[in-house]
């Protein structure tokens, strides 16, 4: 199937446009390091009319009802469906994602977007009435406005969904930025859905983080902005949104543990592991990066993951549908990865640890053992096909390594005991919990961190409520 990979432009006010200054930057295939598509390389002033075009449709989005954004998501929903398999196509070339992967976002974007259109028809509030004598109190919850993306290049599209679905449904309108090295997909998806959105309804701008990220962040007209990224970059964000006052939602980086007790199957573990902790090439915030095992099983653990792991078809997923594994996102990514095996001095690698041919920006699946809990590979977020394996003593030191780093997106507890499960469940500092699994999400529950993995939830009613605010209204009734 062809894709379509020449030139974009950005998408302003319902009109297709090139970058105000001019400027254009190329997108890259991964998987052979050549140059797929150009698009506009944004700047301020892209940002500050796109800004302007959200601006002319406010007034008519937020006269219009839930039921008729409703209608609007429901038929976005549908634009995903009926070109399922172009997008899968463009998400393969632009991010080096096997079709097995690419093929698996579209129906869950499309439920994303048909759960929100539900959902903004049923926003819940306290209930009216007369907390002072004489007077009459409701609540409203409005939207803020105008709203801002900034998406990450992992799950390009999937993630601009997670932004804007929300923030139009409680009857935002909406300024996005894709990630400068993946925005093929989103602007595809607005070629395919610009009759269904109202003009300036939503915007989307592509360029780096400074100037289009950033400048989105300095306006002063955007009320709220929502960053999918690394942490550090949800701390600079943060940073520059106090100047305006204005909220931020910050789904960051992970670093999950896999908490493997005594008792667990480790057939069941190492199989999971093979799927969540590789899937994507484990550029995945939530990727199953960490085991930690018990004095037990470890050695079983082993014997099970290592031959999972090198069973991985890895290559170029444009060669094979039987392909589980392609590059990561970058030569530089390709470089950082590698880097974290080179500086781990003590550790060794039971399998991977290299890059797989010259062509493209691979890295092998890889385990590594006989790392410490201070190691920087244990401590930080790698962002690739990498997994360590540490062996716990007992269940204290068990839980307290699992929450000793930074990160607090998702964990997983591996036990046949529901007590063992559900007391480690509760002393996990992860917004997201799985017991005997890793990795399913569900558009009704919440996704997003503790600590360093930022605040705001992506998914579910409360991320609804994060794309309003709440007002209240008192009356003298007499
Ligand atoms: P990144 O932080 O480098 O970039 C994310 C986005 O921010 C890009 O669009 C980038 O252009 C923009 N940006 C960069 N600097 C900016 C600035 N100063 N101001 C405003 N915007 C700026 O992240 P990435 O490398 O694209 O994505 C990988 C990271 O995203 C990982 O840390 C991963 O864990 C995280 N992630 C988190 C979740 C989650 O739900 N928590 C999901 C997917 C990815």
């Amino acid at each position: 199937m062809s894709v379509t990979t020449s030139t974009y432009e950005n998408f302003v006010g319902g009109e297709w446009v090139g970058a105000v200054e001019g400027g254009t930057m190329e997108v890259l295939n991964p998987a052979t390091g050549e140059t797929v598509a150009e698009v506009p390389r944004g700047t301020q002033a892209d940002v500050d009319r796109a800004v302007e075009a959200a601006k002319k449709a406010l007034p008519e989005w937020l006269d219009s009802t839930p039921a008729e954004r409703a209608e609007v998501l429901l038929k976005l929903a549908d634009v995903i469906d009926d070109n399922a398999e172009e997008l899968a196509q463009l998400e393969s070339l632009n991010v080096g994602k096997p079709l097995a992967v690419s093929r698996a976002e579209p129906p869950v974007m499309s439920d994303n977007l048909r759960f929100f259109a539900g959902a903004a028809r049923v926003l819940e509030g306290r209930s009216t009435g007369e907390y002072m004598r004489g007077y009459t109190s409701w609540i409203r919850r409005e939207p803020l406005g105008i709203v801002g993306g900034i998406a990450p290049w992992n799950y390009p599209l999937m993630m601009a969904v997670w932004k804007f679905a929300p923030a139009l449904a409680a009857g935002n309108v909406q300024v996005l930025k894709p990630s400068e090295q993946t925005p093929l997909s989103t602007l595809r998806f607005m070629q395919l859905a610009q009759e269904v959105l109202p003009p300036g309804v939503m915007n989307v701008i592509t360029g780096d983080g400074e100037p289009v990220g950033a400048g989105i962040v300095r306006h002063p007209d955007v009320r709220l902005v929502s960053l999918t990224g690394d942490i550090a970059t949800g701390k600079e964000v943060a940073r520059a949104a106090a100047d305006t006052l204005k909220r931020v939602h910050l789904e960051l980086g992970g670093k999950a543990p896999v908490l493997v007790f005594d008792d667990a199957d480790p057939a069941a573990v190492a199989e999971s592991v093979r799927l969540a902790g590789f899937w994507n090439s484990g550029q995945d915030c939530t990727a199953a990066s960490r085991i930690v095992a018990g004095p037990g099983i470890y050695d079983k653990l082993l014997e099970e993951l290592v031959p999972a792991v090198e069973s991985l078809q890895v290559g170029d997923p444009s060669e094979s549908e039987e392909i589980e594994m392609g590059p990561v996102i970058s030569q530089a990514q390709q470089e950082r990865v590698l880097g974290f095996l080179d500086r781990a001095k003590s550790a060794t690698v039971l399998t991977g640890g290299g890059t797989n041919g010259d062509r493209g920006f691979f890295v092998k699946p890889t385990v590594v053992v006989d790392v410490g809990q201070e190691d920087e590979i244990v401590q930080r977020e790698v962002f690739g096909p990498v997994v360590t394996v540490q062996r716990f003593a007992d269940d204290d030191q068990a839980i307290a390594w699992a929450n000793d780093v930074p990160y607090g997106l998702a964990a997983s507890v591996w036990t046949r005991d529901v007590g063992r499960a559900l007391n480690a469940a509760r002393k996990l500092q992860f917004g997201t919990v799985w017991i005997n699994d890793h990795i399913p999400l569900v558009s009704e529950m919440p996704h997003g961190g503790y600590k360093q993995s930022g605040y705001g939830k992506d998914l579910s009613m409360y991320s609804l409520e994060d794309y309003t605010q709440i007002k209240h209204v008192m009356a003298k009734v007499d």
